[in-house]
């Protein structure tokens, strides 16, 4: 073992990411304050457009953020009170507030022990007359077996939303995430892939009546000016956002290959140990864009591997240590029943995320995981 170098690596570091267009957005910033329009301008328009070719949907639209994508993805499906929304066990709290906002019920099927994705197996049995759609959460950046889940919706009459704040540009069987179901959901918080200077979101679909709801869901209900025709919401994506999304879209492509080569390079040096902190597997036919580099600690207690990795200087995080249906606002609504989800509950004890982003070096990497092998040596 190579002599360990006192380090600090952050869990992440937007400073590449951000230093690529900061010059630009500057320059075009100021020329949006010059034109004095701040709502719906046509920088949205603009970014929608590219957006919706980048993930191959015929229609995007710039939303406030991936929460409100979610919410309006049920609301234009017509989801509410009595329905069902089946997601996963290791499901965001936003996937599954959007389901409980539309007054929908959250039912949770187990996750796959080796990938962490939905396991579609986990699905049918939870299926009942109630149910209206399938929540796919591509969590990590690893899409789900979306060929299964979109066997069991025809097969049901199900529709499909798709949770892919963390899998811009991911893909299942060269399929890209977003496409697969009848609606996207897409978040652009700082630290996604694509990430905004600030809250915004995107949904993308093909269906043009979904499109038109939505266009309309997001600013009040309008169809035009005072013609209010739904009860709508404000979830307007801010031109300001809009303008730095369109100038980080022209890396998103080699940003995301930089982000997987480092992780193979993860991969790389915990296979070269034999520790029991592993990586989370990659499906075979999963297009993973590493939103985050997942391991699982199989023989340690995580929370104080964590706190003497810290100790070295290597910050981690949890993405996320307790399942949705186990944190307490969830218990407080009192729902009369509970999916079992064992896979997700053991999960949640075991993961945890290395340092990972865009520009983070190598000498960074190695010493991540010697740092790992010291504290389990
Ligand atoms: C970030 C995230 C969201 C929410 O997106 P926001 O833009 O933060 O509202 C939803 N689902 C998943 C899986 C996320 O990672």
């Amino acid at each position: 073992m190579g002599v360990i170098f006192r380090m600090r690596v952050k869990f992440n570091d937007l400073s590449k990411a951000t230093g690529q267009v900061k010059r630009k957005f500057l320059k075009e910033a100021g020329k949006l304050i010059g034109y004095g329009n701040f709502i719906l301008t046509p920088e949205v328009k603009d970014f929608e457009n590219d957006w919706a070719k980048v993930v191959g949907a015929k229609y995007a639209i710039g939303v406030s953020s991936g929460t409100d994508a979610l919410y309006l993805a049920f609301a234009a499906l017509g989801v509410g009170a009595g329905d069902e929304v089946i997601t996963q066990g290791n499901a965001y709290n936003a996937s599954v507030t959007a389901i409980l906002r539309v007054g929908a019920i959250p039912r949770f099927a187990d996750i796959s022990p080796d990938t962490l994705a939905l396991d579609a197996d986990k699905i049918e049995p939870l299926i009942n007359k109630r149910t209206k759609v399938i929540l796919p959460v591509h969590l990590y950046g690893q899409a789900c077996d979306m060929k299964a889940v979109s066997k069991i919706a025809r097969k049901y009459r199900l529709k499909i939303v798709e949770d892919c704040a963390q899998a811009h540009l991911a893909s299942f069987k060269g399929k890209q995430a977003g496409v697969w179901g009848d609606i996207g959901a897409f978040s652009f918080y700082p630290t996604k892939n694509l990430g905004a200077f600030g809250d915004a979101g995107a949904v993308t679909t093909n269906d043009k009546k979904i499109y038109e709801k939505i266009l309309a869901l997001r600013d009040l209900g309008q169809v035009g000016k005072n013609d209010h025709r739904h009860l709508g919401f404000n979830m307007r994506m801010d031109p300001i956002q809009a303008v730095l999304l369109k100038l980080k879209l022209p890396y998103l492509k080699a940003n995301t290959k930089e982000r997987q080569e480092a992780a193979l390079h993860y991969n790389k040096l915990l296979s070269e140990t034999d520790i029991s902190v592993v990586p989370v597997s990659k499906s075979k036919y999963a297009g993973h864009v590493y939103h985050l580099y997942v391991v699982r600690a199989l023989r340690h207690n995580r929370d104080w591997l964590r706190g003497e990795l810290k100790k070295l200087g290597v910050e981690t995080a949890v993405h996320y240590p307790l399942p949705v249906y186990s944190q307490p606002f969830f218990k407080s609504l009192k729902l009369n029943f509970r999916d079992a989800c064992p896979i997700a509950d053991l999960s949640a004890r075991q993961i945890f995320s290395l340092p990972f982003f865009l520009g983070i070096t190598k000498p960074q990497q190695k010493y991540v995981v010697e740092s790992l092998k010291k504290v389990l040596s």
